[in-house]
């Protein structure tokens, strides 16, 4: 008999829910990560009593009651409502567009006059039958002033390419709020853990062996003979040595900054909608988390391209990578003692809420409660 029952190759959100279900129908597991923490990418470092979130802000967020009880069992959640700000030559905007960002930008109080100010400025782009690109379904969705100080320059920087050359699906709707509602998000719950999303990671995780610093693919033999099945959470391109290629990402690149001041920006997220400023957003974590600390910590976040060996972030969902990606699916339906999950071996974006459903949805039909 294997020392273990599964191998968990990453122990990111979805390693972590899928190895606690394990162990609540009796199996034995073992998680493995590169990287010197579990957590994956909701891992917060502590810098001087405040939480940072080290590869990007996360604020959870889900309409999903089943996932809300699941993750509460394990850690209580704060009242944070996420409400970013969007800065643009010197002026501060409100997120998501409603209507404290029409009257600012237009001088319009009512919900009627603001609906009237988008139908003049779409104008002639609402006749646009076929958007060649991102720039004209942005203009079509949205009108001139909208396009031009909250999409272009923003997502071009995100990008790395002008909007002109960006295909137009990667905007499908521009959500519009008439109601002066700064809240970001549509959903029923949001939060921020109590005390950090390390406390989620780890409720879900006791009970279960865990090697750091562990690269499956250093040790792939060795490790497969220690479980019956895996797990496998990682890059699918790497889990079959890039037989067809790599598969394409965007980056990002952090940079965190401590400052003897209390209050940098007053606000958790502001994004840098201008091309001026090579990073997208600044976040103030102490925000978060309402902190009263006599310092802050700030962290600017620079779009990168992507390159083997920095992190694969946001994934490139072309027909081009579609097409390999659906390469590497058959070859991992072949393999029926391993299991790919989580946003790298799916090759998805997936929020924390659709990764803790999938992640549930896998353990039901594994151990069949
Ligand atoms: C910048 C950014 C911001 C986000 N903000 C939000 C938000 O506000 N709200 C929200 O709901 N969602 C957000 N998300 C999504 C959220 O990060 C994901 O839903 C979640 O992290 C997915 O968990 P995962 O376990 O699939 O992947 P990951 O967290 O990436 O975990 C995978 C783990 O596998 C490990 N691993 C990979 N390869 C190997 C190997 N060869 N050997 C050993 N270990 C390996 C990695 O080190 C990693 O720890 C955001 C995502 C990004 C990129």
């Amino acid at each position: 008999m294997k020392k273990y029952d599964y191998l968990i190759v990453g122990g990111g959100l979805f390693g972590a829910v899928f190895a606690h279900q394990a162990m609540a129908s009796g199996k034995r597991c073992l998680i493995i990560d590169k990287r010197p923490h579990i957590g994956g990418n909701i891992y917060c470092e502590e810098v001087d009593g405040i939480r940072v979130h080290k590869y990007g802000a996360h604020i959870f967020h889900t309409d999903n009651k089943e996932v809300w009880d699941y993750v509460n069992r394990f850690v209580e959640f704060n009242r944070y409502t996420n409400s970013p700000l969007a800065y643009y030559k010197g002026v501060l905007y409100n997120l998501p567009f409603n209507m404290n960002t029409f009257s600012k930008l237009w001088e319009v109080n009512t919900p009627a006059e603001a609906k009237a100010k988008i139908e003049e400025q779409r104008g002639e782009y609402a006749d646009i039958e076929c958007p060649a690109n991102l720039e004209e379904q942005a203009l079509k969705l949205c009108g001139k002033d909208i396009y031009e100080i909250f999409i272009k320059e923003y997502t071009e920087k995100q990008w790395g390419r002008s909007a002109t050359e960006l295909p137009a699906f990667i905007i499908k709707r521009i959500p519009f709020r008439f109601t002066y509602d700064n809240n970001y998000f549509n959903d029923g719950y949001q939060g921020i853990p109590k005390g950090g999303y390390n406390v989620l990671i780890q409720g879900l995780t006791e009970g279960a062996d865990v090697l750091l610093n562990t690269d499956y693919f250093k040790s792939r033999a060795e490790l497969d003979a220690l479980a019956d099945h895996v797990l496998y959470t990682g890059c699918i391109d790497e889990f079959f040595d890039f037989k067809y290629g790599h598969l394409e990402y965007r980056s990002l690149r952090f940079e965190h900054e401590l400052m003897n001041i209390s209050d940098f920006q007053g606000n958790a997220v502001v994004n840098y909608n201008e091309r001026a400023f090579p990073y997208t957003r600044i976040i103030e974590h102490k925000h978060f988390e309402f902190g009263c600390q006599p310092h802050t910590v700030i962290t600017r976040e620079f779009p990168s391209d992507f390159f083997v060996g920095c992190e694969p972030y946001y994934p490139v969902n072309d027909a081009t990578n579609t097409v390999l990606l659906n390469r590497y699916k058959k070859l991992a339906e072949e393999l029926p003692n391993v299991l790919f999950g989580g946003r790298l071996a799916q090759y998805a974006y997936f929020d924390m809420d659709d990764t803790v459903a999938a992640a549930l949805d896998m353990a039901r039909n594994s151990f069949k409660y």
